[in-house]
């Protein structure tokens, strides 16, 4: 039965027994980390044949690898990730391990020196503005935060963006300059951009002839089911829809190989791609060869790269499993909390009781469980309704995950009874 609809004597028995299951909780004396979606180590382990690559230090063409050059990354990978990203090696850059970096390194070349459309620089602008969906990437917002960029919230739903809010933005103001989008298995709800959205992003009308899409495909490959989702493809609808240069796609390694040092991709219209490598040649005489070379030389090719996703899968699959039974067990038929059932990506999106999320986060703490903080995946760390949280539950153990799900359920219940009957004193 539905929480708020017990009688006042019930609602007070069921914080009782919920007090007393976290008291247990406490006294088993957790050190769970739930907080950022890192691999685990058996993860790491699965791409560790890259240690003893690369075999050799000439790539296809006969260039040493070692030396200097090769600004926009080196061929074979590129390939790769052209086939893998549905667009032209030429629209390609292989970057360093950090596709963040090279979101980061975006930005800064709008605000300094404008995009190819643009008509000035953006840090000549008055104002500067970004679409942001939330719940969304919690970096995305602080990077934003810290360059001085505005963010206006829309909702992030099962299929996207919330695309009349967003369409209505970006009509007059021409001080919205861009939109964060994952198109796949979004941070933290796991949602997929679908055609039709990906449609109307590409065709809509935009005050700002320069306004941009930064489409982090960070979980493009991170497949949790046998149904391998495609991505919609950005760049051609942009194409069609007459705005070549609207969208820049990113994409990593960073769960794919190691978190740490694996290989970032941008991918673009040969124009943008000509403006970032123009820019980036002022910082750079060349990537990490060496470490683009060990991994062609790991994947093969795109279909390699795809192979070895499953193994992920294979190791990721049962924990997202252990946060569903855990949610189930611990609050279904209690109408106190919605959780996602992602079918790839990092992340649980857990939506409790409004006005509990920082009650549950600390509830959680104090027992052991660290959780992302409450609010985390908002603009500014602000959640107007107090009410999600971001499970990542792939870095621990599955027994650990286990534990750790029984006892965030436990806080999620006992936060909502305090809250329910906190409301009804209140009430009276
Ligand atoms: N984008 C999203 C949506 C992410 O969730 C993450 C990692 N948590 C990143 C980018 C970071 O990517 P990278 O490691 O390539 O910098």
């Amino acid at each position: 039965t539905p929480l708020a609809s017990l009688s006042d004597d019930d609602l007070a028995a069921f914080l009782t027994e919920q007090q007393q299951a976290y008291a247990q909780l406490q006294a088993t004396g957790l050190k769970l980390d739930l907080t950022r979606g890192k691999p685990s180590s058996a993860q790491l382990d699965l791409s560790d044949e890259l240690l003893k690559l690369p075999t050799t230090t000439k790539d296809r063409a006969g260039t040493d690898v070692r030396n200097y050059g090769g600004l926009e990354g080196l061929q074979e990978l590129r390939e790769i990730f052209a086939e893998l990203l549905g667009v032209e090696p030429a629209q390609v850059v292989a970057g360093g391990n950090s596709s963040l970096t090279m979101m980061h390194t975006v930005l800064v070349d709008f605000l300094l020196f404008g995009g190819v459309d643009s008509p000035r620089p953006w840090s000549q602008e008055e104002t500067v503005r970004f679409v942001c969906p939330v719940p969304g990437y919690d970096r995305h917002f602080a990077l934003l935060e810290e360059l001085g960029i505005e963010m206006v919230n829309v909702d992030m739903r099962d299929d996207g963006p919330d695309m009349d809010a967003v369409e209505a933005l970006v009509r007059d103001d021409p001080s919205v300059k861009g939109i964060w989008i994952v198109p796949t298995y979004a941070n933290p709800n796991g949602a997929v951009v679908s055609q039709e959205v990906a449609a109307r992003l590409a065709s809509m009308p935009t005050a700002a002839p320069d306004f941009t899409i930064f489409w982090d495909n960070a979980y493009a490959f991170h497949h949790l089911t046998e149904d391998e989702t495609k991505s919609a493809d950005i760049i051609s609808l942009c194409t069609a829809g007459g705005h070549p240069n609207r969208p820049v796609v990113f994409a990593s390694t960073s769960k794919v190989t190691y978190a740490g040092a694996g290989v970032a991709v941008l991918a673009a219209s040969v124009d943008n791609v000509a403006w970032f490598l123009r820019h980036l040649g002022k910082a750079s005489i060349g990537p990490d060869k060496v470490n683009h070379l060990r991994h062609v030389e790991f994947f093969r090719s795109a279909e390699g790269l795809r192979q070895h996703m499953q193994k992920h899968r294979e190791i990721l699959a049962p924990k997202f499993a252990a946060v569903d039974e855990a949610l189930r067990t611990g609050l279904a038929g209690l109408d106190i909390a919605e959780w996602s059932h992602p079918r790839g990506g990092y992340f649980v999106n857990l939506d409790v009781l409004d006005g509990t999320a920082s009650r549950v986060v600390q509830l959680a703490k104090e027992a052991g469980i660290a959780l992302t903080p409450a609010g985390s995946s908002f603009p500014y760390g602000r959640d107007p309704r107090d009410r999600n949280i971001r499970l990542a539950p792939t870095m621990p153990v599955l027994d650990d995950v286990r534990t750790a799900m029984a006892g965030v359920a436990t806080c999620v219940a006992l936060a909502a009874a305090e809250r329910l009957i906190s409301e009804r004193r209140a009430g009276r």
